[in-house]
């Protein structure tokens, strides 16, 4: 007697402790046979029914109608006495109000009252599908988009590639996973660019500068790139970087053609007026800074027009490049020489006194004489002149032009100084 007591205690207290379990647990707990025989409170919560209303419902009320008869198969199997157990870890449940809510569940056959049942445990992850579906669609946008993004740990081993990426760089996913951006270097751009890139994203800095990439078949991109560092939201310490980059290649060469475009003379390869202006500047600063002197040498070719008349404008064209060119080829690498515009160039002497300067313009001045160019001879008068102390650069061009004007006047094919 004594030990049936024990034992209807012991039941009592094992019924007891389930209870507070099951009673306080947030998972949702059920069991049924073609109703629901139990519900725990967290499951009821999930559904939005009371835990009597439950009581009076079969399991598959609860599953859309697609799936109603294929959950009622399952249950009537494991009432049949049929053992498994099967886990969903993205069911579908139809709550009262007929929202859907994503549920994780797991489900066994169990012995019941001599016959059998299905236990189960349901638990709600709605929040986690939520942040699931958002991610997806970052994830596609991603992949949709334009701008090349790649993700490295701390390390820089990529994690992730987007379509944009191995479209342009021409790698495949594989080819870069695991992989360090180092396979995009160029070499354009020296150690210290990129140990300061390094040291400004592991201190935690965004990063935004154009880097020079090369592609799988070799082409260097021009890459408008930002870096930004993601930190562990606990720890605090950077976990991935996070690169998108823009293709600026084809801008960086229309630029860069521009610059050309605006600094050299089309016809005669040879920096323009705006350029040599530029030089004739730098010229003037040096000479104000440490007393470097310099030169000025204006030429323009003798009866142009004749030229022309004779042998037509494109023999012209051809003159003035072969002139351009002898010039070139006979003055120093720090001279500068311009074309000053039409058949006028301008020629800055680096270090260069009066002296020297009246020297160097006769030399040219015989070279240009005994050329021919193409069976074309011309010859070219030159106004010389030094830039002098408190000098402004209109003041000596207009001494250069008087001696030009000099030279024209007494005879043409000589060098007046000025
Ligand atoms: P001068 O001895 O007095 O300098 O006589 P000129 O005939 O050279 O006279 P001027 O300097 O006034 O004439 C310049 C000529 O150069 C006029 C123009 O047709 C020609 N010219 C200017 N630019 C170009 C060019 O790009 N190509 C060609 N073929 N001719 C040009
Ligand atoms: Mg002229
Ligand atoms: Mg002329």
């Amino acid at each position: 007697m004594k030990n049936a007591k024990s034992c209807l205690e012991l039941v009592q207290e094992s019924e007891e402790r389930f209870r507070i379990i099951a009673e306080n647990s947030l998972f949702g707990m059920f069991l049924y046979q073609e109703y629901f025989i139990y519900v725990n409170q967290a499951f009821a919560d999930m559904t939005g029914y009371s835990i009597q209303e439950l009581l009076k419902m079969h399991p598959w009320d609860l599953v859309d109608e697609k799936n109603k008869i294929k959950f009622k198969q399952l249950v009537q199997r494991r009432i049949a006495g049929e053992m498994f157990s099967s886990v969903h870890n993205d069911a579908l449940l139809i709550r009262k109000n007929e929202e859907l809510l994503h549920i994780k569940i797991s489900v066994e056959t169990v012995r019941y009252k001599e016959s059998y049942a299905g236990m189960g445990i349901a638990i709600d992850i709605s929040d986690i599908m939520k942040k699931n579906q958002v991610i997806k669609v970052l994830i596609q946008a991603l992949s949709q988009s334009d701008d090349i993004v790649f993700i490295t740990n701390v390390q820089g081993n990529i994690l992730y590639v987007n379509n944009a990426l191995v479209n342009i760089y021409g790698y495949t996913e594989e080819e870069v996973l695991g992989q360090t951006p180092r396979v995009f270097k160029s070499g354009k751009q020296d150690d210290a660019f990129y140990k300061e890139l390094w040291e400004k994203i592991l201190s935690g800095k965004n990063y935004h500068q154009v880097i020079i990439n090369r592609k799988k078949n070799g082409e260097l991109i021009y890459a408008d790139t930002k870096i930004t560092p993601v930190e562990n939201e606990t720890t605090k310490e950077i976990e991935y970087f996070v690169v998108n980059a823009r293709d600026i290649t084809s801008r960086i060469k229309s630029e860069e053609k521009l610059k050309q475009l605006a600094t050299i003379d089309p016809l005669t390869q040879i920096p323009n007026r705006y350029q040599i202006n530029e030089c004739f500047d730098e010229f003037i600063a040096r000479k104000e800074r440490i007393g470097q002197p310099f030169s000025v040498l204006i030429f323009d070719i003798d009866h142009f027009k004749k030229i022309n008349d004779t042998y037509g404008h494109p023999l012209g064209d051809f003159v003035l490049k072969s002139f351009s060119r002898l010039v070139m080829e006979n003055i120093r690498l720090v001279d500068k020489f311009g074309r000053w515009g039409g058949e006028e160039f301008l020629l800055l002497l680096d270090g260069t006194g009066e002296h020297e300067a009246m020297r160097i313009g006769q030399k040219l001045n015989t070279l240009v004489a005994e050329a021919s160019f193409g069976n074309i001879c011309i010859t070219v008068s030159v106004g010389v002149t030094e830039y002098r102390d408190n000098d402004t650069k209109e003041q000596c061009l207009n001494r250069a032009d008087n001696a030009l004007y000099a030279a024209k006047n007494l005879g043409r094919n000589r060098v007046v100084f000025n």
